[in-house]
């Protein structure tokens, strides 16, 4: 099956902001959420905030727990803010001096929001930030599910960024 080729669009404060939050933490690991939103038409995907880790998130080396009770009001005072446009997109994170590539757990991580029916995010996205302080090198990806009559199919996409 083909893959869509889809653009994902995001702001350079934005990527500013996760490149901060990820020197803050270095050399642990750390991450958050993606908000934004899908456009109908040409399906590309507009990244218009990021939520940090949380005051009570806890990071190590190769991990971290976000603080969900900061992240899940996060949710919710921006989709308010955006007047209902702005929603969950997926996930961010970081792997301080690792590979620029997901590992088995992150591709599990987006299956599990793929198939997870209350987050409606069919095609989740996941933006990575590798290397060191200061000098990351930030991939995107998506995970794009096509229903094939009864069974789901996933491929897993590299996206290309548009910064504006
Ligand atoms: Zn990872």
């Amino acid at each position: 099956m083909r893959t869509r080729n889809i653009k994902i669009w995001i702001s350079d404060s934005v990527l500013d902001s996760m490149r901060a939050l990820a020197d803050s933490s270095f050399p642990q690991e750390t991450g958050g959420l993606l908000m934004g939103y899908f456009d109908d038409q040409s399906k590309d995907v507009v990244v218009t905030d990021i939520i940090g880790p949380g005051p009570k998130g806890s990071h190590k080396r190769m991990s971290f727990v976000p603080d969900y009770e900061f992240q899940e009001k996060e949710i919710a005072r921006i989709y308010e803010e955006t007047n209902r446009t702005s929603t969950y997109l997926g996930d961010w994170h970081t792997h301080p001096k690792g590979h620029a590539s997901l590992s088995g757990q992150d591709l599990n991580t987006l299956c599990n929001i793929a198939f997870y029916p209350k987050a409606r995010v069919p095609s989740p996205i996941m933006v990575l930030l590798a290397g060191n302080k200061a000098q990351w090198q930030v991939r995107f990806w998506q995970l794009q599910t096509t229903r094939r009559f009864f069974w789901k199919k996933t491929t897993l996409v590299n996206l290309n960024s548009h910064t504006f």
